[in-house]
């Protein structure tokens, strides 16, 4: 049982105040959601998002793996980053992986995976996934990689392609194996072309889809 969780959604453009709102998040109140990125283009990380998770549910589905997704953009926003961890809580998924595209600077190119620092504040603790999350998140950065051609980020990481963070809700309120894959950079030019282009969203959902497998397969 594999749980995708598309990054943002089309709909949050026009609910501003709703995403605003704060939901718990163990460490902290946070937005419920946000918006997400977009590419100078217009074309939006919320589209890039349900885009590759479609082509992600549907290799793993032709592996035999059960998916569900935390959204596919059914609602008019959200869900609130808190309803998308009990998502994959509630399924006692094996895996659950949240599909992002970052939005830095311009020079800033590359993809990386967001592993859970080890939080225990009220709700949160992720003491019990902080390890099988690393062997996950390394497993997708590897093949990423390879399906893509991607270099792994050179903003931050130190050419891991791996980052640590203890500030997002999707990774603190989980209670099953997480990570978030930032597939590239949409304020890059280079990248955002990557990221834009149907045939590399492919290879890119590949490349998700076997890190996942192996991490399955032990
Ligand atoms: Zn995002």
């Amino acid at each position: 049982m594999v749980v995708i969780d598309p990054g943002h959604n089309p709909g949050n453009f026009r609910h501003t105040s709703e995403i605003n709102e704060k939901v718990d998040v163990g460490t902290h109140r946070k937005e419920c959601d946000t918006t997400g990125t977009a590419a100078a283009s217009g074309y939006t990380e919320a589209a890039f998002t349900l885009d590759v998770s479609h082509r992600l549910r549907a290799l793993l589905r032709e592996r035999g793996a059960t998916v569900v997704l935390t959204h596919d953009a059914d609602r008019p926003f959200g869900p609130c980053i808190d309803e998308r961890a009990r998502i994959g809580n509630e399924a006692r998924a094996d895996a659950a992986v949240s599909v992002h595209a970052d939005g830095s600077a311009a020079g800033h190119r590359g993809h990386h995976v967001i592993l859970p620092a080890l939080v225990k504040a009220g709700s949160a603790d992720t003491a019990p996934i902080v390890g099988p999350s690393r062997t996950l998140g390394e497993r997708i950065a590897a093949e990423f990689a390879r399906a893509t051609g991607s270099s792994p980020a050179n903003y931050l990481g130190g050419g891991t392609g791996l980052d640590v963070r203890k500030d997002l809700g999707g990774l603190n309120l989980s209670t099953v194996p997480k990570v978030f894959v930032e597939c590239g950079n949409m304020r890059d030019p280079d990248d955002a072309a990557s990221l834009e282009d149907p045939a590399w969203r492919q290879k890119a959902a590949r490349g998700i889809a076997d890190g996942i497998t192996t991490y399955l397969l032990g």
